[in-house]
């Protein structure tokens, strides 16, 4: 293994020159790829209005994922949609390694509405409280 080129940390994304071999806060050997943390946002829902949008949006920042609603309304250009091949008006988008969890509380949530056709603050938080 050549020390010639820098290293990043597959545990916590730290970059380091070359010559570290080894996260010394991770005790992870370094590879020499950036992980994939932080990359490209993905889809973990579409919404069909924006009241839906801001509910479920801060439905995943209540379980601490930063959460990015995205209209497919294009601002500042009124009633135009940018995909013309999608009914619904938004998307909610998660840092990739938030998706299956956010995935996770919406599922909960929609079978929750299914259930009692209104949901309540227990269902919603999971546990605690009763
Ligand atoms: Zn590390």
């Amino acid at each position: 293994m050549s020390n010639g080129a820098p290293g990043w940390c597959p545990e916590c994304g730290t970059r380091y020159e070359a010559g570290t071999v080894a996260c010394p806060r991770c005790r992870a050997l370094l590879v020499p790829d950036p992980p994939a943390r932080g990359g490209a946002p993905v889809v973990v829902h579409k919404v069909p209005d924006a009241a839906a949008g801001a509910l479920l949006a801060g439905l995943l920042e209540h379980h601490g994922l930063r959460v990015h609603l995205r209209s497919a309304t294009l601002p500042g250009y009124g009633d135009v949609r940018r995909d013309w091949g999608t009914s619904a008006w938004g998307e909610l988008l998660v840092r990739p390694e938030d998706a299956d969890e956010a995935r996770e509380v919406i599922a909960d949530y929609l079978a929750a509405l299914e259930r009692g056709g209104q949901v309540r603050d227990e269902d919603v938080e999971g546990e605690g409280g009763g």
